[in-house]
């Protein structure tokens, strides 16, 4: 009889590949496991060798004999995820229109993809032989380092840990094992699965205020699935909510996976989790080596590791004893992939804890737009937590007006002055800027004008390169004006100033204020985020200047006053989601000022003071703001009251790819419930020398979203045109650039 496996294999083509497996009676010398669906196969693939999942066996095939290659080996004899996983990555391949094998790619760690053994690690012991037990350790008496061991052996068996621990002699161990004495085992690491039948914590935990108690109590009586949003402003202890829920998981005998944002995750938030309970603790992230990462895999999945904390790509971490989910600042984009397969965490958590049969908390003090709207729709269960924990203040908040003011790199003279108050009454100061992710509008410095489009309800885009600006919700376009168009003023701002010149402005301004700069290119060294930190907290640093790396989690009790520079470009950008992340970053950012006792201020500048969006977020704060901007996305027809795909593309020539997008979009039907737009220059629109267009899909229904491309894809691959440029879908996008 024949016998075939389907398998999943890394790679861009969206199907799986069917291999021969060798039966017994063909048999050569190689020791072949049994096929089994989710166990890792080295198959053939062109020139090369490659490592795929099983995810099918059949007695028949269609394929020619002549076109089968066999499976090389069989490498697991067991399935490697758990059923719950393996689904998982089934359904996401469906969801985001990839191949089962590049989602399994994602979900594994890459020494599992590099075949290395997925079970748990073995020891190697020494132990006494019986000839060896027949020695009297006297006859030694003139090797005493084989004496010492042999006496030890007489007693126990010594790992190679312990070897070196006891300090004992290797070259004697060597000796020992060559008369024969002593022989050397292997077995598989003990499980201590200990914290299951008995939790211990180490330190006593707050009383939680009322609001905390109440929260806790509804986590920690669902059974089962449910999915819960946790919103609680700055400070409100929505940790200590999560570690009140994680003592009752563990005490039940079931695990935690915690998933933080790729910020969140600093010593200080580990520590806290390690601190509460005595149990292990795995932590995934990419600072980690491919056989740490493994290690801490493996742990996971034995039930060794009772909690289990990682960014992104730890929700694939499978479980022995599946117990909760929780994603903390749940509206983090970095739980979005942006490269190769763009799946969102959150949203495979979500569907994890359905198949697992588990709760999922997701967390935040400004929560996604799209957790908003399954709180409030009653898809998730809503829990709110308004006031602020222990006994931190309110900030006080105010708006610097800079139409027409001169500025000092970016900074207003009023901003200038309380800076300096602030530092001369012994505080510190921090200054925040960012510029990635938001696409510069085209501003008039003198009336505060913004260009906007003439057919839209919608700012330019300034595409400096281009020459011009685009309106990135019809396509419309025009040169960059030399004039306002409002003032006829020539002082056009398309472009704000970095980090680093704010910084040397500063030293200069305020010499006596050491001025520290927190962003990509200055933390980029292991470590340097965390020395740079404790560095502030020590009080070395005066003045903080920082991207929105500054933004989250850490708590700087001397910081008093918080200066945001750069809100326009943040405000206007052509992304749809650009006011909720600015509500997002304001909201964030002000929570580090006043943390502890001290009062906190925040000011921001603006061209805009009396722009609505502002005005809401400042009078009402993040949570009424988000409700409103709900609205208006359903009214605009937006995610997450619609659907979104977009689909990217990117060529040496921009016709290339703008034929390309418009032979895509001809495929699909265009009506009232499904839109098109585009194609049209990405915000970003060259880089690296290539051309990159985009297209927008919008459809009203999820599952006619997912019909319509699902039996067009096949065409797409196709198109002649899809060979001359290089493009991805990306489902949900989280960044329009
Ligand atoms: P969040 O995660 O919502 O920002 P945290 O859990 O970090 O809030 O709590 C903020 C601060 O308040 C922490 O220093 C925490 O130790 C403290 N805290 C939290 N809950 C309580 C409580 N019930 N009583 C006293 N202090 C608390
Ligand atoms: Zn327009
Ligand atoms: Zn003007």
């Amino acid at each position: 009889m024949s016998l075939f496996v389907e398998v999943a294999l890394p790679v861009p083509m969206r199907q799986n590949f069917t291999y021969r497996v060798k039966t017994n009676e063909q048999n050569d010398d190689s020791p072949q496991a049994k096929p089994q669906i989710g166990v890792r196969v080295k198959v053939p693939f062109g020139r090369q060798q490659l490592i795929g999942l099983v995810t099918a066996i059949t007695d028949s095939c269609d394929l020619a004999p002549t076109q089968l290659k066999s499976v090389i080996e069989f490498i697991d004899d067991a399935p490697l995820l758990p059923e719950s996983l393996y689904k998982l990555t089934l359904w996401a391949a469906r969801y985001y229109f990839c191949s089962q094998g590049q989602m399994l790619t994602q979900a594994l760690p890459v020494a599992l993809r590099k075949g290395l053994d997925a079970a748990p690690q073995k020891i190697q012991y020494w132990q006494i032989t019986t000839i060896g037990s027949n020695i009297a350790p006297e006859t030694l008496k003139r090797a005493p380092a084989q004496k010492k061991l042999l006496e030890h052996l007489k007693q126990t068996s010594l790992t190679q840990e312990e070897v070196i621990s006891l300090e004992l002699n290797k070259t004697a161990l060597k000796t020992l094992e060559e008369k024969g004495w002593i022989a050397q085992h292997e077995k598989i690491a003990q499980l201590n699965l200990d914290w299951r039948s008995q939790l211990e914590l180490d330190e006593t935990p707050h009383r939680l205020n009322k609001e905390q108690a109440v929260a806790v109590t509804v986590l920690t009586q669902q059974q089962g699935y449910h999915c819960t949003l946790l919103e609680g402003i700055t400070g409100s202890g929505k940790t200590e909510v999560y570690l009140a829920l994680l003592e009752h998981i563990l005490k039940q005998g079931k695990q935690a996976l915690i998933l933080v944002p790729e910020i969140g995750l600093t010593p200080q938030t580990i520590n806290r989790f390690k601190r509460r309970f005595r149990v292990n603790v795995a932590v995934l992230h990419s600072g980690l080596t491919d056989n740490q990462r493994l290690e801490a895999w493996r742990q996971a999945r034995c039930g060794q590791a009772a909690i289990i904390i990682g960014t992104r790509s730890a929700l694939f971490t499978p479980m022995a004893f599946p117990g909760v989910i929780i994603l903390d600042e749940e509206h983090d984009s970095s739980f979005k992939q942006q490269e190769g397969v763009g799946y969102h965490a959150r949203d495979l958590a979500v569907m994890r804890g359905h198949l697992e049969s588990i709760p999922v908390v997701l967390g935040s003090a400004t929560p996604s737009l799209e957790s908003l709207q399954n709180a409030l729709s009653g898809r998730y269960h809503h829990l709110q937590l308004g006031e602020r924990a222990g006994n931190a203040k309110k900030v006080r908040q105010g708006i610097i007006d800079i139409k027409n003011l001169p500025l000092k790199a970016g900074m207003s003279a009023p901003l200038i002055n309380e800076i300096r108050s602030h530092l001369d009454a012994g505080n510190q100061v921090l200054l925040f800027l960012n510029r990635r992710g938001f696409a510069p509008a085209l501003l008039c410095h003198e009336c505060g004008h913004l260009h906007e489009c003439d057919r839209c309800d919608a700012f330019f885009t300034v595409h400096q390169s281009l020459g011009e600006i685009r309106c990135h919700h019809c396509g419309n376009q025009y040169a960059i004006p030399r004039q306002c168009h409002n003032c006829g003023s020539t002082m056009l701002m398309g472009q704000g100033i970095g980090t680093e010149q704010l910084a040397e402005a500063l030293q200069l301004e305020f010499p006596k204020y050491p001025v520290v700069r927190i962003d990509r290119d200055t933390t980029r060294l292991k470590g340097s985020l965390e020395s740079h930190l404790s560095a502030i907290h020590k009080g070395e640093y005066k003045i903080l200047v920082g991207t929105q790396m500054l933004a989250k989690g850490h708590h700087f009790p001397d910081v008093t006053l918080v200066g945001l520079l750069d809100v326009d470009g943040a405000l206007f950008s052509a992304d749809f989601r650009a006011p909720e992340r600015f509500g997002q970053l304001y909201t964030q950012v002000a929570g580090r000022a006043g943390r502890a006792n001290k009062l906190g201020t925040v000011l921001l500048q603006t061209h805009q003071s009396d722009n609505p969006i502002l005005r809401d977020l400042l009078h009402r704060g993040y949570g009424e703001f988000a409700r409103s901007q709900l609205k208006e996305r359903q009214m605009a027809l937006l995610p997450p009251a619609w659907h979104m795909v977009l689909v990217r593309a990117e060529a040496h020539s921009a016709l290339d790819a703008d034929n390309f997008l418009n032979s895509f979009a001809s495929l699909l039907p265009q009506d009232k419930e499904f839109e098109i737009i585009g194609p049209m220059p990405a915000p970003l629109d060259r880089k690296a020398g290539k051309f990159r267009r985009q297209l927008m899909f919008q459809a009203k229904h999820r599952h006619r979203l997912q019909q319509e491309f699902e039996r067009i894809y096949p065409l797409v691959e196709q198109l002649p045109e899809a060979k001359r440029c290089r493009w991805s879908l990306d489902r949900d996008p989280q960044d329009l650039l």
